[in-house]
């Protein structure tokens, strides 16, 4: 890309392109992923006597469920207690990929604009007076 120190808009698109590739490298480092919520419950159980009823430390559990949507139903999975810490990691690991990927696309809107700018500008014979 050439450089033109003159042009705030090419400086600006250049930003625009740093931007863009320390996000895309964050994208990298993104692991395993999985939509929806994951809860870890613990609950009290039917016997009136058990220790559960009175001390909350002492329910039982914990109980993974995995909670998201598929063609607009609410799916609930109940995971296993190995599965259970894998998928909310999983989980934590998608709003983080929306979010970068959200982030992206703004980038790349005000990009865009920009760049339609600065070529505006380069075809121009005479620059408008500011
Ligand atoms: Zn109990």
């Amino acid at each position: 890309m050439t450089r033109r120190p003159n042009s705030s808009r090419a400086l600006a698109v250049d930003r625009y392109a740093q931007r863009f590739l320390q996000l895309k490298n964050e994208l990298q480092n993104v692991e395993y992923f999985c939509k929806g919520t994951v809860l870890e419950r613990r609950m009290k159980c039917g016997q009136p006597t058990c220790a559960c009823h009175t001390d909350p430390a002492k329910r039982h559990g914990p109980y993974w469920e995995w909670t998201y949507k598929a063609k607009g139903k609410t799916v609930n999975v109940r995971l296993s207690a190995e599965a259970g810490p894998l998928f909310k990691t999983a989980s934590r690991q998608h709003r983080k990929i929306k979010s970068l990927l959200a982030r992206l696309e703004r980038l790349s809107q005000n990009a865009l604009k920009a760049l339609a700018k600065a070529k505006t500008t380069e075809s121009a014979k005479n620059p408008s007076p500011t």
